[in-house]
């Protein structure tokens, strides 16, 4: 609609700058008086009275010369030719007249003329007859020439001429008392009509002057109609804008299509108060200022910061006269400048700069319309503002609520993280954003929105350095903008990743109000972030920190349950576990021992001798599960006893795997001690660690297929590695074997904790995943802290396919305390 409005008032705008109807000057317009138009005016009057004088001197010609013909012949004769010829001419003017051949330009000469021909026939007859008589005729004709001619030159003219012969012919006539009286008579009349003459001229001028000044009153009333008109429409029109950007934009555009301005621009107030800042201009001069952002500081330094300081309007005639005016590159042809503040109540929202390239271009009339029309631009501008801001505060509120929604209803940490990201940049643009959280000296991004595919975000690490920006939001637990990173010596840029220019970090601060990482925004462009922005993300983070720990809960919650479950299943398994352990060899003894009491020496010695073996076996069996039940009890009950001796580990190992050759042997397995560096002598009970590497050397074997490696490697540790407090030695037992699930490798220590199937339990303590009542790993740890060492496990996972291994790792100190 406002588009159409615009182009229907296109044509007006071409009228009303018509430099002739252009009022340049003076505070109330005077009525403007084209002495050329005058001119024309007088010149139709006298064509306009000449049309019926015409045909009235042809009549009286007629009569005169019909009247001339009782004089003698002499006279009669010429003077009737003469008088013929000038009615002659008298109509062929005529008709010349009525059909507007005549030019305006010409009509006083052409007036001139006619009435000095019709005197010259007088004048000849006067000569002819010597007679003064006809004077009276003549002085009527000059009268009548005074009243008709609106030239005065014309007219002074015809009468000179006309004084000058009938001087001479008086003077050349016999004298007579008459040519005295008519002497005077023509000489008075000539006076008379001359000032008949200028007294006519005068009046005819005054009233074209006056009618002249009606017009312009109507060009001006034509033109504050339009001033009026455009008020309305933007008044009506920009109300409904609540695009502030659109609003001034539609402002501009409008004021120069209806005035013809050279630029049209405004200045809003910035945030600070100290700027205000071109928002909207026309051409693209308006575009480059309002993109660069340029602003004029509030103050005496320029005519806008003038208006802004001064709360009052400011009219330039010729700005190269007012030092208050700054020139500016994109307007290089200003030459008037008219500038009003946009106020609403006593706030200063802007201000409505208008630039001329005409000296003088605004007028009293001018300025009253902007006054108003700055009114209801700062009115729309201010409805705009509040109803953005109030637009921006629904999206956060509505935003936040969904944050909060979806928080309550998922306790997955990535998707609300991810989902505050992505909300948070609808509100403030950024390019890059990612939530990090802080580890002891760095920070690991947890979620990103907005990097490239192939930078790996979640991979990036990010390393906390003395007073960086990390370490000053940490302290201060506000948000920190950045303006230009470039600028900041300590800014880390993440190699891979575009260049980073302005950037906003906030505190994730969680409920016992401690930062546990920050919220990071990254703009490629150096726009700078502003602190609403700080405020908006930092409630952001507020929902961030909040998330956080719930899921953090949650899911410390869900392994502890996780954990109590396993235990509970660990423990009826045991159940299980401990009475199948226990009845696989007892039913094997039971078998043997009741085919022994049932032989009736049927059976060959060999037979007998290995049914032997097996109850042998069994009860060995037996024995080492009840005792590794016993030494659980003795460490449960805190026990157990060290009986303390230097130990050389290498030579406890070397006989332990002597023990174990016929099984590696059987299992295709090999077992070797390498990278052995000397090793101290180790204050321990030999007993019990060949129980804990027993054990670790079982597991490896029973947990590597056929065809894997065993090694066994040792070096001395000095005091701190691995939080030993004093000097000790690391043994670590490696397989090649199918490893473990990273989630099992603290539970695999706990007593009863087996993973293999109950089916796979047997008393085969060295076949392939052969399983156990699930205590050796119990015991190692036992016997190892019993000592004051640490056992763990380490492995990159479980996988039967390709047997990533597993290593366990055994600290000792080198000495006991008192034992
Ligand atoms: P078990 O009697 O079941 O062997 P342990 O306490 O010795 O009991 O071991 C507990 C569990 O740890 C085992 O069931 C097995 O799943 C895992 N485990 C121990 N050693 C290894 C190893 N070297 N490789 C893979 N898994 C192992």
């Amino acid at each position: 609609m406002f588009s159409i409005d615009l182009a229907a008032h296109k044509d007006d705008k071409h009228v009303e700058r018509k430099p002739e109807h252009r009022i340049t000057e003076g505070q109330s317009p005077a009525p403007y008086i084209d002495e050329a138009a005058l001119r024309a005016a007088l010149d139709s009057i006298l064509l306009d009275s000449l049309r019926p004088t015409i045909p009235v001197l042809i009549v009286l010609l007629i009569i005169l010369a019909v009247g001339y013909l009782q004089a003698p012949y002499s006279i009669a004769v010429p003077t009737v030719i003469v008088t013929s010829l000038v009615t002659l001419v008298l109509c062929v003017s005529g008709v010349f007249l009525y059909r507007g051949k005549i030019a305006l330009r010409h009509a006083n000469a052409v007036g001139a003329v006619l009435a000095f021909l019709v005197i010259a026939q007088r004048l000849l007859f006067i000569a002819l007859s010597e007679d003064p008589m006809p004077t009276a005729n003549l002085i009527l004709t000059l009268v009548g020439a005074g009243f008709l001619l609106l030239s005065t030159r014309w007219f002074l003219g015809v009468a000179a001429v006309t004084l000058a012969a009938w001087g001479l012919i008086a003077w050349r006539a016999p004298p007579s008392p008459a040519w005295g009286e008519y002497g005077f008579a023509l000489v008075s009349a000539t006076a008379l009509s001359i000032i008949m003459h200028f007294t006519r001229l005068r009046s005819l001028r005054r009233q074209e002057g006056l009618r002249f000044q009606n017009e312009s009153r109507h060009v001006e009333l034509a033109r504050r109609a339009l001033q009026l008109e455009t008020l309305i429409a933007t008044g009506s029109n920009i109300t409904a804008i609540l695009d502030l950007n659109t609003l001034l934009a539609q402002v501009v555009d409008l004021v120069q299509a209806r005035f013809g301005y050279y630029y049209v621009g405004i200045f809003l107030l910035d945030k600070t108060g100290e700027y205000l800042v071109s928002r909207a201009g026309t051409g693209e001069a308006g575009r480059r200022l309002s993109e660069k952002g340029f602003r004029f500081k509030i103050g005496d330094d320029s005519l806008i910061g003038w208006v802004g300081h001064h709360r009052e309007l400011a009219r330039v005639n010729d700005v190269s006269q007012d030092a208050r005016y700054v020139g500016l590159d994109a307007v290089p042809d200003t030459r008037a400048e008219l500038v009003l503040p946009l106020e609403v109540g006593d706030a200063l929202l802007g201000a409505l700069d208008m630039q001329s390239d005409q000296l003088a271009a605004f007028t009293d009339d001018d300025v009253r319309v902007f006054q108003s029309l700055a009114d209801q631009v700062a009115i729309a501008v201010e409805n705009a503002a509040s109803y953005q801001e109030e637009h921006s505060r629904r999206l956060l509120t509505e935003t936040l609520y969904e944050v909060s929604r979806a928080l309550s209803q998922t306790l997955d940490l990535e998707e609300v993280l991810d989902l505050i990201l992505e909300d948070l940049a609808q509100i403030i643009p950024f390019d890059r954003g990612s939530v990090m959280l802080k580890h002891d000296s760095f920070l690991e991004i947890v979620s990103a929105y907005g990097f490239p595919p192939e930078s790996n975000p979640l991979q990036i690490h990010i390393s906390i350095k003395e007073d960086d920006v990390f370490q000053q939001i940490y302290y201060s637990k506000q948000p920190l903008i950045v303006p230009e990173v470039l600028k900041r010596a300590d800014w880390q840029q993440v190699e891979g990743l575009p260049q980073a220019r302005s950037w906003l970090g906030v505190p994730l601060i969680n409920a016992q109000d401690e930062v546990i990482g920050i919220l990071s925004l990254t703009r490629e462009s150096p726009t700078s972030f502003s602190e609403d922005e700080g405020r908006l993300a930092m409630a952001f983070a507020g929902q961030g920190a909040i998330a956080l720990q719930n899921a953090q809960l949650y899911s410390e919650l869900e392994r502890a349950y996780g954990e109590l479950e396993r235990l509970d299943r660990t423990k009826s398994d045991f159940i299980s576990v401990a009475s199948h352990e226990l009845r696989t060899p007892l039913t094997v003894m039971q078998g043997f021992s009741q085919m022994l009491l049932q032989d009736t020496g049927g059976t060959d010695d060999a037979t007998r001798q290995e049914m032997v073996r097996g109850i042998y076996r069994g009860a060995i069996r037996l024995n080492e599960i009840i005792n590794s039940m016993l030494d659980v009890a003795k460490i449960d009950t805190s026990a157990l006893q060290l009986f303390v001796l230097p130990v050389s580990v290498l030579a406890l190992l070397q006989e332990l795997l002597r023990k174990f050759q016929g099984v590696l042997a059987e299992r295709h397995l090999t077992a070797s001690v390498s990278d052995w560096e000397v090793l101290p002598t180790v204050e321990a009970d030999p007993e019990a660690l060949k129980k804990v590497f027993r054990h670790l050397i079982v597991n490896a074997i029973k947990y590597t297929p056929d065809g894997g490696h065993i090694t066994l490697s040792g070096r001395p540790i000095q005091a701190g590695t691995h939080d030993l407090p004093v000097d000790g030695v690391e043994i670590v037992v490696r397989d090649t074997g199918i490893g473990i699930d990273p989630r099992l490798l603290d539970l695999i220590f706990a007593k009863f904790y087996q993973t293999g199937e109950l089916a796979l339990h047997s008393s085969g303590t060295t076949s392939f995943k052969g399983g156990g009542p699930g205590l050796g790993l119990a015991i190692v740890k036992g016997i190892v802290e019993a000592h004051g060492g640490k056992v763990w496990a380490e492995s990159p996972g479980h996988d039967e396919e390709t047997c990533p291994g597993s290593s366990f790792h055994v600290v000792l100190p080198l000495r006991q305390k008192a034992v």
